[in-house]
């Protein structure tokens, strides 16, 4: 038996062959495994639990039928659809993970995190993210109108992927002193993340001790599934 982890399908009605690869993973790869873990941007805009999207309900539907039939399912909202809240965790039937969120994996603690927090280098990203995390931010928002809302999340995407191509890439990726000082505070030595869409398993060692840093892929060429037991951990890529 196995425990899955999978992030960033930034599921999407523009991009319904992702949506059909996630729910035939429910109905057959999920539904043998001991756990599934969505590690954050599941979903490619969430402007909010009353809004949910028709092009998201196939999905859901099938996230509950998983849960339903007694697999865990947990989901970490990522920087896509950090606004998720019970109302989706009800109509899932997942269970929400903060982020951070330190698990036991087969024997070995294991932080949990989607990855944004870790990309310091950043500072423009860093400044967006505690903004709109903010009550105040949040206060403002869900006062908008419905299809304001939505126009809101759909800008920001825009405005993002734009600033994105400016970017440079080691920018975008995590800050190796960030993620020493989070894996030291929590007391771990395996980390697993996804958002940089850089999947990969890196090996260091931290204070003399031998650990890892796992990231996830992103579902936009293929399905990208990290499998744990209890000799490990593997990096799998699903056939669409
Ligand atoms: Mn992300």
């Amino acid at each position: 038996m196995s425990t899955l982890f999978i992030s960033d399908l930034h599921l999407s009605g523009e991009r319904e062959a992702i949506t059909e690869l996630f729910i035939r993973f429910l109905q057959q790869r999920a539904s043998a495994a001991d756990a599934l873990y969505i590690l954050g941007d599941l979903f490619e805009v969430w402007p909010g639990d009353d809004m949910i999207q028709p092009d998201y309900e196939s999905s859901i539907a099938a996230m509950k039928q998983l849960a339903d039939s007694g697999i865990p399912l947990y989901v970490m909202p990522g920087n896509r659809d950090f606004l998720m809240g019970e109302t989706f965790a009800e109509v899932s039937a997942a269970t929400l993970l903060q982020d951070p969120t330190v698990i036991d994996l087969y024997g070995t603690p294991t932080l949990l995190m989607h990855g944004d927090t870790l990309c310091t280098d950043d500072v423009r990203y860093q400044e967006f993210r505690s903004m709109v995390r903010s009550d105040k931010w949040k206060n403002m928002f869900f006062s908008l109108p419905k299809e304001e809302r939505l126009a809101m999340t759909t800008k920001y995407r825009k405005v993002s992927k734009e600033e994105t191509a400016k970017k440079a890439m080691e920018i975008m990726d995590v800050n190796q002193q960030a993620v020493e000082d989070t894996m030291r505070a929590h007391n771990i030595t395996r980390l697993i993340h996804g958002h940089t869409h850089r999947p990969a398993i890196h090996e260091f060692m931290l204070d003399n001790q031998p650990v890892k840093r796992i990231v996830l892929g992103d579902w936009y060429e293929q399905g990208s599934v990290l499998v744990c037991n209890k000799t490990g951990c593997q990096l799998e890529n699903l056939n669409r």
